[in-house]
């Protein structure tokens, strides 16, 4: 167990709700979207090789998926920069996973921690797709409200825009200081819960797993698996 820092004395109330990422925090999303490329590189297989330009998406994307336009460059570095971009685009956007798996020990711990309070989940991106992923795991049922941040405002309301964070809260009718968030991102999900006034824990999992600590959360631990333990004492119906 890699927990950084101990739940505190300071935490002062119960926690009545828990909220959560869902993209790297409840799985790993290099699985949802090495589906995306496979369905990316089958559409485009009559004017590209296939295994090329799935090995280029590779390439690109590891090179880290905040960076845009992939699909774009991996055309390029192919010296098929002249192909019009918007059908492999199209081919992407469309893919619906049937399965994912979640990382191992979350369905558990959200059905531990959803008998004690109510939980939540908060995600950018495309809702449609948000919604989809989240079937396609298995977990929907695990929350009371869901919020996709860009059906508030669109990208100005993605996190760590505070919006989503009090959206959530407000149907849930809890009070940040009384809720947790917990996502893997420091620039997005813990800068925006803590700017709420909520709870922030970090889990260290998936693409920004190394990135430092900036800002702080109030926990960090290595995967959502350990939240039964670390938060159920301070749940407030006490998992024990
Ligand atoms: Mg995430």
């Amino acid at each position: 167990m890699t927990l950084e820092r101990a739940p505190v004395a300071e935490a002062g109330s119960p926690i009545e709700a828990v909220l959560f990422d869902l993209d790297d925090t409840l799985y790993e999303q290099a699985q949802w979207l090495d589906g995306a490329w496979r369905a990316v590189a089958r559409m485009a297989a009559p004017v590209i090789e296939e295994r090329a330009l799935l090995a280029a998406l590779r390439t690109v994307a590891a090179e880290g998926s905040d960076r845009g336009r992939i699909i774009d460059r991996a055309l390029a570095s192919l010296g098929r920069g002249d192909l019009a971009v918007a059908p492999f685009v199209e081919a992407f956007r469309r893919f619906r996973p049937d399965v994912l798996a979640p990382y191992p020990g979350v369905d558990a711990c959200l059905a531990a921690l959803g008998d004690a309070v109510p939980l939540g989940l908060i995600t950018d991106g495309d809702p449609a797709l948000q919604v989809s992923k989240l079937a396609a795991l298995g977990l929907a049922h695990h929350f009371r409200v869901v919020v996709c941040s860009d059906e508030l405002g669109g990208r100005a309301t993605r996190k760590p825009a505070t919006a989503p964070f009090l959206a959530a809260l407000e149907q849930l009718r809890v009070d940040p200081a009384r809720s947790v968030y917990v996502g893997d991102r420091p620039d997005k999900d813990v800068a925006g819960a803590l700017a709420a006034g909520m709870r922030a824990v970090r889990v260290l999992t998936g693409e920004y797993r190394d990135a430092p600590n900036e800002p702080e959360p109030w926990l960090a631990v290595a995967g959502v698996a350990e939240l039964t333990a670390v938060l159920g004492p301070l749940l407030r119906n006490d998992l024990a």
